[in-house]
C-alpha cells in the first residue's frame, strides 16, 4: 500500500473524525435537496433518487488523478461498483493496483477527480467537510493494516474514545456507551480480557480486533477494511478474517475489504480483482470451510495471544 495521506496525519484515526485528508472537497449541488437528520444532527444533503435497487455504497465511473510529482499518476480509472446491504465485498490486486486509492474514495477521505460516491443514497460531493465527515463518523466503521490504536491508552479507552468522539445523541443527549453492546462485542471478538491492557501488551492479531471493536462501537452501517491482515501471520490472521465475518453476518453491516491476499478475499460474497485502477473480473468467495464460528473456535483457550 503506497497511499501517502498527503503528511497530514500521524495517526489516520484522526481524520475520520475531521474533514478529511483533502483540506477542500467542494461539489456541485445538483438533485433534491433536503434536511435529513442522522442520529439527531440535521443537515442538507442531496439526495440520490434510488433506482431499481438501493445500494448502500455506489461509486460512479470514479477516476483519481495524483498530480503532485512531474508526471500525473491515474491511480484508479472510470470505477463504477455497486454494494448491496450486507453484503461482503473484497477488492483484491496487487501492490499499485490502486486499491488503497480506492478505499479512500469509498470512505470519503480523499476527493475524485471524475466521478461520484453515493453513500446510502448520500452523494459524498454534496456535503461540506463538516457534513462529510458527520456521514463518515455514523455511517462507516474504519479498520487499517496497521491497526493505528493510541498507545498511552488501554483497548478499552481506545474504544471509548471512538464512541466519545462519534458525537453520538439521543434525545438531544450524549449518548451514554452501550456497556452490553461493549460486552457483546468484546466476547464475539474475543477481547474480553484484554480490555485493561495497552496495544504494546497486546499481540498483533488482539490489537487489530480491538481496532474492530473500535470501528464497531458506533454501530456504523459500512465497515471498510484496507489490508487488516496485512500486518499478521497465518493465524491471527485468519482469526481476525473470522471476526470480519461473524460481525458482517451477525451484526449485519456491509463490509468491504481490500486485501493483496487472494486467500483471505475469498472470505468475501463477492470478490472484485482490480489491475491498474480498473477492476477487471468479478467472482463469488468460495474459501470451503470457513464458516463463522463460535468465538472460542477461533481463539482457542481463554488466554491464547491470537
Ligand atoms: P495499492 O493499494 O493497490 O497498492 P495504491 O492506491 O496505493 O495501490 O496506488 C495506486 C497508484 O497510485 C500507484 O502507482 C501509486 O504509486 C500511486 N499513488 C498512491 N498514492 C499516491 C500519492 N499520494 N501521490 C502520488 N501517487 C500515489
Amino acid at each position: 500500500m503506497r497511499f501517502d495521506p498527503e503528511n497530514h496525519r500521524k495517526n489516520p484515526i484522526f481524520t475520520l473524525f475531521r474533514g478529511g485528508l483533502d483540506g477542500n472537497f467542494a461539489g456541485k449541488r445538483t438533485g433534491n435537496r433536503q434536511t435529513l437528520s442522522l442520529r439527531a444532527i440535521a443537515f442538507t444533503i442531496t439526495t440520490v433518487q434510488p433506482e431499481k435497487s438501493s445500494p448502500i455504497i455506489l461509486a460512479e465511473n470514479l477516476t483519481k488523478v495524483y498530480a503532485a510529482g512531474r508526471i500525473p499518476v491515474t491511480a484508479v480509472r472510470g470505477v463504477s461498483l455497486a454494494v448491496e446491504p450486507g453484503e461482503f465485498v473484497a477488492i483484491v490486486g496487487p501492490s499499485g493496483s490502486g486499491k488503497s486509492t480506492l478505499f479512500y474514495l469509498l470512505g470519503g477521505l480523499t476527493q475524485a477527480t471524475k466521478g461520484r460516491v453515493v453513500i446510502d443514497g448520500v452523494d459524498f460531493a454534496s456535503l461540506s467537510d463538516a457534513e462529510r465527515t458527520r456521514l463518515r463518523k455514523h455511517r462507516i466503521g474504519f479498520v487499517f493494516q496497521k491497526f493505528n490504536l493510541l498507545p498511552t491508552l488501554s483497548a478499552m479507552g481506545n474504544i471509548e474514545i471512538a464512541h466519545a468522539v462519534s458525537g453520538s445523541v439521543i434525545n438531544g443527549k450524549k449518548a451514554p456507551l452501550d456497556r452490553a453492546y461493549l460486552d457483546h462485542l468484546s466476547e464475539m471478538l474475543a477481547i474480553k480480557g484484554r480490555l485493561d491492557h495497552r496495544p504494546s501488551e497486546l499481540s498483533g492479531g488482539e490489537q487489530q480486533r480491538v481496532a474492530i471493536a473500535r470501528a464497531m462501537i458506533t454501530r456504523p452501517a459500512i465497515v471498510l477494511a484496507d489490508e487488516p491482515t496485512g500486518n499478521l501471520d497465518t493465524k491471527s490472521s485468519d482469526a481476525v478474517l473470522h471476526m470480519l465475518l461473524r460481525s458482517n453476518q451477525e451484526l449485519g453491516q456491509t463490509t468491504l475489504m481490500i486485501t493483496h491476499n487472494p486467500e483471505a478475499a475469498s472470505i468475501a460474497s463477492r470478490i472484485l480483482y482490480m489491475r491498474d485502477g480498473e477492476i477487471v473480473r468479478e467472482e463469488k468467495g468460495s474459501r470451503p470451510g470457513f464458516a463463522v464460528p463460535a468465538a472460542s473456535a477461533v481463539t482457542g483457550p481463554a488466554t491464547a495471544a491470537v
